[in-house]
C-alpha cells in the first residue's frame, strides 16, 4: 500500500445519530479505516461554539449548538489513505437533502434527518488543519506520532516490526497451530517486546 498520503481525521457521530453510531462504525471499518481513538461524550454549550468556532455569526450557528448539544457525541480519530477527503466523501454533502439527491448511499443520506437538513449524522475535518485542530480540540492528551512515509517507514519497520514479526512466524511454522491467527494474536500479546516490564 502507498503510505505517501496516510492522514488522520476527525469523525463524529451527532446526537440524531448516536443510536445507530454501531452502523456507522462498520461502514468506517468496510470503507478500510483505522479507528485510533474514540469517546463519547456530551458537548457543553461553550466547547460547541468553540468547536464550531468558525461559524460564529452565521444565521444557523445557534440551531447548529442547540443541535450538537441535545444529547451525547461519538467523536473519534479516523486513519487511512487520504482519510481527511475519504471521510468527507463517506460523510455526502453537508444538506441531508442534497445528499439524499447527489449521494444517497452516503452517510448523511442513510443517517440523516430527512425533514431537517441541518441534523446530518455526522461531522468530519475538511483540511489537514482542520483535522489537527479538532483531534487536538478532543484529545489533548494525546501524543500522536507523525505518520512515517517512504524510507522512514521502512526503517521503522525493519527496527520495531520486523525482528518481532520474524520470530512470530518462525514459532508458527514449527506449532503449526489450529487457529494460526488467534495463536499469532496470542504470541504478540506474551511476546509484545514494549510492554511494562513490571505487572500492573
Ligand atoms: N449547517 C446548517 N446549515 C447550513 C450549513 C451548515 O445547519 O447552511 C450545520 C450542519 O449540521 C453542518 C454544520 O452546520 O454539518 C457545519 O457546517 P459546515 O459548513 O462546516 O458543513 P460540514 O463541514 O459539516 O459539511
Ligand atoms: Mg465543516
Amino acid at each position: 500500500m502507498a503510505t505517501d498520503k496516510i492522514q488522520r481525521t476527525l469523525a463524529m457521530v451527532k446526537p440524531d445519530a448516536i443510536n445507530r453510531a454501531s452502523e456507522i462504525e462498520n461502514i468506517i471499518r468496510e470503507e478500510g479505516f483505522t479507528i485510533v481513538e474514540r469517546r463519547q461524550l456530551r458537548l457543553s454549550r461553550s466547547e460547541a461554539e468553540e468547536f464550531y468556532g468558525e461559524h460564529r455569526g452565521k444565521p444557523f450557528f445557534l440551531n447548529l449548538i442547540d443541535y450538537v448539544t441535545s444529547g451525547s457525541v461519538l467523536v473519534m480519530i479516523l486513519a487511512g489513505e487520504d482519510a481527511i477527503s475519504h471521510w468527507r466523501r463517506a460523510l455526502g454533502p453537508t444538506k441531508v437533502s442534497a445528499a439524499l439527491n447527489e449521494a444517497p448511499s452516503s452517510i448523511r443520506a442513510r443517517f440523516g434527518d430527512q425533514t431537517d437538513d441541518s441534523r446530518n449524522a455526522a461531522h468530519g475535518s475538511d483540511s489537514v488543519t482542520s483535522a489537527q485542530r479538532e483531534i487536538k480540540f478532543f484529545f489533548p492528551d494525546l501524543t500522536l506520532e507523525p505518520v512515517l512515509t517512504g524510507e522512514g517507514a521502512k526503517e521503522y519497520l525493519s527496527y520495531a516490526v520486523s525482528p518481532t514479526l520474524v520470530r512470530a512466524l518462525t514459532e508458527l511454522c514449527k506449532v503449526r497451530p489450529e487457529d494460526p491467527i488467534v495463536w499469532l494474536a496470542d504470541w504478540l500479546m506474551v511476546n509484545n517486546p514494549n510492554k511494562p516490564a513490571v505487572d500492573e
